[in-house]
This record gives structure tokens, C-alpha cells and sequence, in this order.
């Protein structure tokens, strides 16, 4: 039974989760463990809030990430984006919360300026890390589109609105030991006065064939090991598989791509879920553009190159037996499909 909520007893940090389906998605899980990490930074307690209905959530999906409070918004004019704004920075100021943290997807980055106008607060979007500073927070964030990085001082005397890059954050699941059934608060405000002019009707999500490297998923990379035949292979796999398509320096100077799919230093840094690198050295300045990536596979034909212990996983093979062998197993997997 959800226990009514307090502002005396509740968290002073709320991490923002979307329940797409009803449950966690990555942002959520990634939002909840940088929430617990926030918490410990400024000694506070935190707790998750979110839009729905405490009937049809599941809150044990919470206590892995640590959890320990869900406030649920529970309204029928929720998926009003205005509405929602103004609904979470209500909620913020009855909690008395000093820190809302969303993450910096298409919803989160769009509440944020608005709760953070509502609550007159501050607001620093797109954090890739924080740490404490005195009473408040020095936050790192990219600038410049991307050549720089600033770093900002929150001196925690207004709460603040923070979003995070979801590049940058990752789940980080709790030993059962430590984890706690959250206690679960329903807030159900008053239809709020005023318009409620626009709303999220679809997610379309990117073509990993033309989304910018520097935001795909999934990444699947050739170096000079792949000669003008794999690669052609490696384009047909990717397409099929439909992840995104990235190469080294010599293979952008080769000409068999644009400079937009070359990765590195001087190409683009990338963080995705999976990248695999296939016939790549790993050279210092190609290590220094995928360090961020979630996981790193690669094929190479020597052992000794320095990808492999840069890698999660490496196989010492023949890019040219590894590709062909790849895509008929794909293409028999897909049937019809491909
Ligand atoms: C200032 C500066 C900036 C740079 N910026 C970038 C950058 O942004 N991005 C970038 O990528 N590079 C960059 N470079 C170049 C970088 O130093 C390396 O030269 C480059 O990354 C090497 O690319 P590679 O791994 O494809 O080629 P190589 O180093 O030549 O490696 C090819 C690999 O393929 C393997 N191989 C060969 N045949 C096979 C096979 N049949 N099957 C499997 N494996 C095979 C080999 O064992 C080898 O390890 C930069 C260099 C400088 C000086």
C-alpha cells in the first residue's frame, strides 16, 4: 500500500525516470545508479520519481540500482509535457528536494528548462561528471559542440535541475545484500490550471545508417586489416544488422568513406553500447576515441597488437574468414528477413 508523502522523511535528491512500458529502460537504470553516486557525494538521501500508475508499476525493478524511495506522479493530464513540468516542479518544492536529476534524453532534456524555470532554480544540462564542491557541486559538461569541455560550480543555495548524458551513464546493479524494497509515495495533484499546448505522440528512433557516430548504439569499425573486399562485407553486415558503420584514419584516406565515420582523436569520439573493431591496431590515437564504449570487441590477426588489452573480448582471426562466415550466419539467422 503506498505510504503518503512527506517532505520531512522523503529524499533530497529525486532521479527523473520515463517508464517506457511500465519499466526501466537503460537512461532509467543508468539515472537511478548516478542518482545513489550523487547522494553519496553530498551526503543526502535520494529517491526515484516518476509519471504513472502505482497500480501497474513494478517497484522491485528499482531496488538493484539502490532505490530506496518511488514517489509516483500520479495525474490524467501527465503526458502534457507543460503539465509535466509543472507537475515535477511542484513536486520538487513540496519534497523539498535540493537536486532533480533527469537524464539528458528527448523527454528529460525537454522538462528540465521547464522545471527549472518553474522552480526558479539552476540548471546545468548535459553533465558527463560531477563531484562535491564545498556545499554544492562542480560539474563537468561538454561546450563548443563538443571541442571543449567546462567545468560549473553549483554552491547549493537554490536546488538544481541536473540532466546527464546518457553516454556517460551506466547501471551499476547493487550485491542483494545491499538492496531494499523501495517505499513506494503517490502524489495525486489537482488538475493544474493553464495550457497544455504540446505532448510526445512518437518516439522515431535514429537510421544507425546516418545518425552521427558519435551517438550510435552499436558500432562496428574496419581498420587497414580489412581490405577493399571485407569491408564491403563488413557495409552489407552492419546494414543488415542495422548498427552504425565507423572506420580508422587509413581507411577515411583510403576515400571509402566520409570523414563523419572516422573515429579518434581526430575524428570522432564515440560511447556505444558494443563496438567492434575488426583488422584496427589500436593505436593511441584511435584508443583515445572509443574509451568511453560500454564494450569493445576486436579481430585481429596479430595477438600482440595493442587493441587486445584495450578489449573486453578479442579473437585472434583472419578479418577476411571472420566476415564472410559472419554473414552467412546472419543472413541464414534473418531467413526471409534479409
Ligand atoms: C595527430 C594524429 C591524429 C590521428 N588521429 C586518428 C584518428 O582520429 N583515428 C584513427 O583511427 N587514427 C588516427 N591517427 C592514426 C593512428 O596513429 C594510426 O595510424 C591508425 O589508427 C591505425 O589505423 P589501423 O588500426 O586501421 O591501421 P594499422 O595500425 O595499420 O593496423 C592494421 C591492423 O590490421 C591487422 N590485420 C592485418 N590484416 C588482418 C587480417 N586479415 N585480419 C585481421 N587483422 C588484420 C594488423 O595486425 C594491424 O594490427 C592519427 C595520427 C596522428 C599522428
Amino acid at each position: 500500500m503506498p505510504a503518503t508523502i512527506s517532505p520531512e522523511t522523503h529524499p533530497t535528491i529525486l532521479a527523473f525516470v520515463d517508464l517506457p512500458e511500465g519499466g526501466l529502460d537503460d537512461a532509467g537504470k543508468g539515472i537511478l545508479s548516478e542518482a545513489s553516486r550523487l547522494a553519496g557525494a553530498l551526503q543526502r538521501g535520494w529517491g526515484a520519481i516518476c509519471f504513472g500508475d502505482a497500480a501497474d508499476l513494478i517497484f522491485s525493478e528499482f531496488a538493484p540500482y539502490g532505490a530506496s524511495a518511488v514517489t509516483v506522479i500520479e495525474s490524467d493530464v501527465a503526458d502534457f509535457l507543460e503539465v509535466q513540468g509543472k507537475l515535477l516542479a511542484a513536486a520538487v518544492r513540496d519534497l523539498g528536494a535540493k537536486v532533480l536529476l533527469l537524464p539528458h534524453n528527448d523527454l528529460g532534456a525537454a522538462l528540465a528548462p521547464l522545471v527549472a524555470a518553474e522552480i526558479q532554480g539552476g540548471i546545468v544540462t548535459e553533465a558527463i561528471a560531477f563531484e562535491r564542491w564545498e556545499e554544492g557541486l562542480k560539474i563537468r559538461r561538454p561546450a563548443l559542440g563538443r571541442q571543449v569541455a567546462e567545468a560549473r560550480v553549483w554552491d547549493g543555495s537554490v536546488p538544481l535541475v541536473l540532466t546527464m548524458d546518457t553516454r556517460v551513464i551506466s547501471a551499476v546493479v547493487l550485491p542483494s545484500m545491499h538492496r531494499r524494497e523501495p517505499v513506494v509515495s503517490v502524489w495525486s495533484p489537482e488538475v493544474l490550471p493553464g495550457a497544455a499546448p504540446t505532448r510526445i505522440v512518437e518516439r522515431i528512433p535514429p537510421d544507425p545508417q546516418t545518425v552521427d557516430v558519435s551517438e550510435a548504439e552499436v558500432i562496428f569499425a574496419a581498420g587497414l586489416g580489412c581490405n577493399r573486399q571485407s569491408f564491403e562485407q563488413l557495409q552489407e553486415l552492419a546494414r543488415l544488422l542495422n548498427v552504425s558503420l565507423g572506420v580508422t584514419r587509413p581507411v577515411y584516406d583510403l576515400g571509402w568513406t566520409g570523414f563523419e565515420r572516422m573515429v579518434g582523436q581526430t575524428g570522432r569520439s564515440v560511447a556505444p553500447r558494443f563496438y567492434l573493431a575488426l583488422g584496427i591496431s589500436g593505436s593511441m590515437h584511435h584508443l583515445g576515441g572509443i574509451k568511453d564504449s560500454k564494450k569493445i570487441v576486436a579481430v585481429n590477426i596479430d595477438p600482440k597488437v595493442p587493441i587486445f588489452p584495450n578489449a573486453d573480448e578479442g579473437f585472434v582471426a583472419d578479418v577476411s574468414e571472420v566476415l564472410p562466415l559472419l554473414l552467412k550466419r546472419v543472413k541464414s539467422v534473418m531467413g526471409g528477413a534479409a
